[in-house]
């Protein structure tokens, strides 16, 4: 029987594990974390709208349902001429298909350290929700949120988390009734922040901005960052209490120390196929560590993810039975987003041919809610999968 490893216990890789095991397929999943983190609805983890436990999924929990290998452990190189994965205990694991699924990392910026992301490790919104706190119980402050651009790497920009946790902070302050002690800064270096969301999406932003009293730094690129400022290339500066700051993402470490082909952006190569380039033909990647190619408006995103899964478990499981068919990503790709902002939210979808934004004024904020608990109870067996979903 064919070994399937996967890398990454994320979006990706939770989705490849359900699908391959639905299949039959022998299935090791190595993560490095024993929990699967469910990002979009850690943002309400720094206002107390959620706690943290309940963001995550266990990955046992998940093994006991699926029936599947699980090595808790860190990858440090994948020799796909070997067939083999290395881990950090000196361990190593072979197989005859892999996915690589364990996500990207952070662009470093200097002084990057004097502010928090809601987009790294899964902790740091606990050390939001303590900054957060503080200044609420101080009764004052200033609050800057703001998001990063590469260039390099257009598909990896992550406004829509920032856009979040800085409506929730807008909604928890007016909630308290505190809203006019607090000065709430919306910061980025390119010109139309949100563009993905297309000419309406960025309407509704900027009206947003006007009716909360929101200030904007925008167009500059960011300097670096201090202790309480941002410091932009013009060599203004804005000062802040709270710095919550989303920078992009770049390839993931473990990639360099591995002989696989990458893109400038450091992310691997991938066909349509979600099959890794230039390789045998048993290697494939799927969510943010891959380099996504479609329309300039697409993203990565958890569905994404699970939509680039899909498509390479279905690849691969052709493969071993010997049927020739071979299915791409790529007419698939589409952005479904339901941005929240504590009482509602902003429904966004793009598709090839076709642009929808639609205000969710309360309902929006519960449809999120409900996702969540949905995702969860789905992937455990508890519940039916919907289509699509
Ligand atoms: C705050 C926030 C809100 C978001 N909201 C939305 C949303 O509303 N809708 C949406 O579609 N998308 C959203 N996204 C994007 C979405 O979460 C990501 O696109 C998705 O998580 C990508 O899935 P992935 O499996 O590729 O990576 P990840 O989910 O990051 O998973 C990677 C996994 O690999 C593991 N790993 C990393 N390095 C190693 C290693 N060396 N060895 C072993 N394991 C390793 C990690 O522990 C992790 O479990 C949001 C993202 C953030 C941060």
């Amino acid at each position: 029987m064919n070994h399937i490893v996967v890398l990454g216990g994320g979006f990706a890789g939770v989705e490849s594990v359900f699908r391959l095991r639905k299949l039959g397929h022998k299935v090791t999943l190595v993560s490095d974390r024993d929990y699967c983190y469910i990002y979009p609805i850690s943002i309400w983890i720094p206002v107390g709208k959620i706690d943290f436990e309940n963001v995550k999924l266990p990955l046992q929990e998940l093994q006991k349902v699926h029936g599947f290998d699980l090595v808790i452990d860190k990858v440090t190189s994948i020799k796909s001429k070997e067939n083999r994965v290395y881990l950090e205990s000196g361990k190593s694991i072979d197989y005859d298909y892999l996915i690589i699924a364990f996500g990207g990392a952070k662009l470093p910026l200097p002084g990057v350290e004097h502010t928090f992301s809601i987009c790294g490790a899964p902790e740091t919104s606990l050390d939001i929700k303590r900054q957060f706190d503080k200044l609420v119980e101080r009764g004052h402050g200033k609050i800057a949120v703001g998001f990063g651009g590469n260039p390099k790497s257009p598909t990896g920009v992550r406004g829509g988390p920032a856009f979040e946790i800085l409506f929730n902070f807008v909604t928890t302050l007016k909630e308290k009734k505190l809203y006019d002690k607090f000065e709430l800064t919306f910061f980025a270096p390119m010109k139309e922040p949100g563009a993905r969301m297309g000419g309406e999406g960025l309407k509704m932003l900027q009206k947003a901005y006007e009716r909360h009293e929101i200030k904007e730094r925008i167009g500059t690129k960011i300097k670096r960052f201090e202790k309480g400022k941002v410091v932009f290339e013009d060599n203004t500066v804005l000062e802040s209490d709270l710095i919550i700051f989303v920078p992009p993402i770049t390839g993931h470490p473990v990639l360099r120390n591995s002989d696989l082909p990458l893109s400038v952006d450091g992310n691997v190569l991938v066909d349509g196929y979600c099959r890794v380039n230039g390789q045998q033909k048993n290697v494939f990647a799927a969510g943010d560590v891959a380099r996504l190619e479609g329309p300039n408006w697409i993203a990565k995103q958890g569905h994404i993810a699970e939509i680039m899964s899909h498509y390479a478990v279905y690849n691969i499981n052709n493969a071993i039975i010997g049927n020739p068919k071979r299915k791409g990503y790529q007419n698939h790709l589409n952005i479904v987003c339901v941005m929240d902002t504590g009482n509602g939210a902003i429904f966004t979808s793009r598709k090839w041919n076709k642009e929808k934004i639609l205000p969710m004024p309360v309902f929006g904020h519960w449809i999120k809610k409900a996702w969540g608990t949905y995702w969860k109870k789905s992937k455990l067996g508890k519940i039916p999968r919907l289509p699509g979903m």
